[in-house]
C-alpha cells in the first residue's frame, strides 16, 4: 500500500463576504474533492500549534513528521537546495532578489520590475570570484529571485538582511546580530559583495538597455534570510519507505531535497501533476505533490481565482478514485491563507484520507468547517506521517 499526499498550498481561507460568507473551498463546486471526502475520514490540523502562522517550507517539515522548531534551517539554504545548489556545512545561503536603487541606494524598487531574465547577469555575479578568502556563488531561480552561497572557513550565519523590506528606504548595512567574529566576517563580505554588484551592475549594458526601454535597472541584490544547512536523518531512515516530492516552488523542493526524497519539478497542467504523482508510485511508497496556485490567489486577494483553481484542480483528480482501491489518498492545505490577509495565518487546515480500511465518518464536503466535523477531530501535522504508516502497516510496533 501506498500513500498520495495531495498538499493544496494555502487554500484554506476563512468566510468571505462577497461568497456569501463562504470560504473559497466551500463556495467551489468541486464534487471529486467532495466525493472522497464523503468516501473517507475527515479532520482538523494544526500545522505546528494553534494559532502558530508557519512559512510554507517550516509547514512541508512539520506535515513531513521533523519538527520545524529542531530541523528549520532558515529560508536560504532551503532555497538553495532547492534551486540545485550543492550546500557545505560551513556554507551560508541567503534568499536574493535583484532591485532597483537610485546613487544613494534608495530601494526605488524591490523586485526590479519582477525582471523576468535575472539569470542574464549570473556570469557577471559569478565573475567576483572571492572576496578575501570567500567564494562567491550565485543562482537566479526563478525572475528576481536567487540564492547566494558564501563559501568559505569562519562563516557565521547571525547576521541581518540588506533587504529594507520597503521602498523608498536605503539599502541596510549587513550587521552581525551576535558579538562573534564569524558572523562579523559574514557581514563584511555581504557589505563587500554588494557593493561589488552595484558597481557591475549598475551601468550593465542589459541594464542600460532595460532604462532606454524604461523598465527599471536591476542593478542591486538584496540579500536575506542567512542560514546554514542542518543534517537530519533521511525520510526513507526515519520512516523506511521511499518518499518523493514534486513541486514548482524551489524551497518545496529544498525541503524534499533535506529530507533526501526523490525531488522533481511539477508538470505544467495539473492533470498532468496528477499522473505524474500516480506513475512516481510505481516506483516510491510515498509521494508528496505541492499545487501553490491556491496560495497565490490567496496572496493576491484574489477570492475567485482561488475558487476557479480549486475547481480546476477538482477536474484533475479522476484518476485518483482507482488508486484508492489499493492505496490512500490525502488532501490537505499546508497553512491557512486568506484572501482578506494577503499573507498566511495560523488558523487550522481542513484535511482528509481515504483508502480501503478507513473508518469512514459522515462528512460530505471537503471545506474548513465541514471537516472539523470528521472522525480524526483535530490533530497536529506532525503526527500525520505516523497515522498514516499506522494506516499501511508501515509503522513498528511500540512495546511488547
Ligand atoms: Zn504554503
Amino acid at each position: 500500500m501506498k500513500v498520495f499526499m495531495l498538499v493544496l498550498d494555502g487554500i484554506a481561507d476563512r468566510p468571505i463576504k462577497e461568497l456569501g460568507y463562504k470560504t473559497p473551498l466551500e463556495y467551489a463546486s468541486k464534487k471529486n474533492i467532495d466525493e472522497l471526502s464523503k468516501m473517507g475520514i475527515n479532520g482538523i490540523l494544526d500545522i505546528i500549534s494553534p494559532g502558530i502562522r508557519p512559512g510554507s517550507d517550516v509547514a512541508h517539515l512539520s506535515i513531513l513528521g521533523y519538527d520545524p522548531y529542531k530541523y528549520y534551517t532558515g529560508r536560504g539554504p532551503l532555497e538553495a537546495l532547492g534551486v540545485g545548489l550543492e550546500l557545505g556545512d560551513e556554507d551560508i545561503a541567503f534568499r536574493t532578489n535583484f532591485a532597483t536603487v537610485n546613487n544613494d541606494w534608495i530601494v526605488l524598487d524591490r523586485r526590479a520590475g519582477r525582471i523576468e531574465n535575472g539569470y542574464i547577469f549570473d556570469d557577471v555575479i559569478n565573475s567576483i570570484g572571492r572576496i578575501d578568502d570567500v567564494k562567491i556563488i550565485y543562482k537566479t531561480s526563478l525572475s528576481h529571485r536567487g540564492v547566494l552561497i558564501l563559501r568559505g572557513k569562519n562563516l557565521g550565519e547571525k547576521v541581518s538582511d540588506t533587504d529594507p523590506h520597503k521602498v523608498g528606504e536605503r539599502v541596510r548595512e549587513c550587521i552581525p546580530l551576535v558579538n562573534d567574529e564569524s558572523s562579523r566576517k559574514t557581514a563584511r563580505i555581504i557589505n563587500e559583495f554588494t557593493k561589488k554588484v552595484y558597481e557591475l551592475l549598475n551601468n550593465h549594458p542589459e541594464n542600460i538597455k532595460r532604462e532606454n526601454e524604461g523598465k527599471p535597472k536591476a542593478n542591486i541584490l538584496l540579500v536575506r534570510g542567512a542560514g546554514k544547512i542542518k543534517r537530519v536523518e533521511s525520510f526513507q531512515s526515519k520512516y523506511g519507505i521511499r518518499g518523493a516530492c514534486i513541486a514548482k516552488t524551489a524551497i518545496i523542493k529544498g525541503v524534499g531535497r533535506l529530507l533526501g526524497m526523490h525531488v522533481e519539478d511539477s508538470e505544467e497542467k495539473y492533470e498532468d501533476r496528477i499522473n505524474q504523482a500516480l506513475n512516481l508510485l510505481n516506483e516510491y511508497d510515498f509521494v508528496l505533490l505541492n499545487i501553490k496556485e491556491g496560495d497565490e490567489a490567496g496572496h493576491d486577494g484574489d477570492f475567485m481565482r482561488k475558487v476557479r483553481i480549486i475547481e480546476e484542480i477538482d477536474k484533475a483528480l479522476n484518476p485518483v478514485f482507482e488508486f484508492i482501491e489499493d492505496n490512500y489518498f490525502v488532501l490537505l492545505a499546508d497553512h491557512t491563507t486568506p484572501c482578506s490577509v494577503r499573507d498566511h495565518t495560523g488558523d487550522e487546515v481542513p484535511m482528509l484520507i481515504v483508502g480501503p480500511e478507513v473508518r469512514k465518518d459522515d462528512v460530505e464536503k471537503f471545506s474548513e468547517r465541514d471537516c472539523a466535523k470528521g472522525y480524526i477531530g483535530r490533530i497536529r501535522a506532525l503526527d500525520l506521517m505516523n497515522y498514516l504508516l499506522n494506516l499501511i502497516n508501515k509503522l513498528e510496533k511500540f512495546g511488547a
